[in-house]
């Protein structure tokens, strides 16, 4: 059986990986895991980890790693998805994460780490604006709600804007992302695997820039002797 791709996307909150991760997912047919709804989904079922996390998130803080380590390996366990390729969004966020992943990754190498690159004042807008649903995580922007404001046009839930969406959270964040996640794109360049796409535009415009480069790099890697 052929394979999917191995996809890591890394970029500042707001940089659309949540989005384009979802469509790379279902063009792929893939599977798409992303942290950060793992772990809202745990707390809006009000799990003991899903409320331990919850309170990080709030204030724009990161999730301890055991927990967030705890969520990949439990998804990457027994399920395929390490076989059947994957795009994965919001880890690793850190270089202990990043080491942890290569550790649950053993053998089966990334084919793409993508860094979606997208000027601060334009994440500022779109973080400002998001909507997402509370029940199945699609996202909106106040320019672009859904059909029936504000009912989701995928599963009807109900679309509201993210706790940690608000001034004081997004500006710790991004501090976040500067001093922890950014240095991940040299670690990912230095192995080889990273992409660098610009992230601005609209989203089909960018999705047809992440093709372009995904089926470039895996389907050399899928062709090349083992
Ligand atoms: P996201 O939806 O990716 O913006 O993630 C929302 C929040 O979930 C983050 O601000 C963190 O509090 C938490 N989170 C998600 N992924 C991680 C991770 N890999 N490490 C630590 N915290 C995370």
């Amino acid at each position: 059986m052929i394979r999917g791709p191995r996809l890591l996307l890394l970029g500042k909150q707001g940089a659309g990986k949540g989005t384009q991760a979802s469509l790379l997912a279902e063009h792929y047919g893939v599977t798409h895991l992303a942290t950060g709804e793992v772990l809202r989904a745990a707390a809006r079922s009000g799990t003991r980890f899903g409320l331990e996390a919850k309170r990080y998130m709030d204030e724009g803080e990161l999730v301890p790693d055991d927990i967030t380590v705890g969520v990949v390996e439990e998804r990457f366990g027994d399920n395929g998805e390490l076989e059947h390729g994957f795009v994965l969004d919001g880890f690793p966020r850190t270089a202990a994460q990043a080491e942890e992943l290569a550790r649950i990754l053993g053998e089966h190498d990334l084919d793409l780490v993508v860094a979606l690159e997208v000027p601060t004042e334009v994440v500022l807008d779109r973080l400002a604006g998001r909507r997402v649903c509370k029940d199945c995580g699609a996202i909106y922007h106040v320019s672009a709600p859904p059909e029936h404001p504000w009912d989701c046009d995928v599963c009807g839930g109900e679309v509201v804007q993210r706790d940690d969406d608000q001034e004081d959270a997004i500006k710790r964040r991004l501090e976040l992302y500067e001093q922890e996640t950014q240095p991940l794109i040299a670690y990912y360049r230095a192995q080889a695997v990273l992409v660098d796409i610009d992230g601005v535009g609209e989203t089909e415009v960018v999705f047809s820039r992440l093709v372009d480069a995904v089926d470039g790099k895996y389907e050399r890697r899928a062709g090349a002797p083992a």
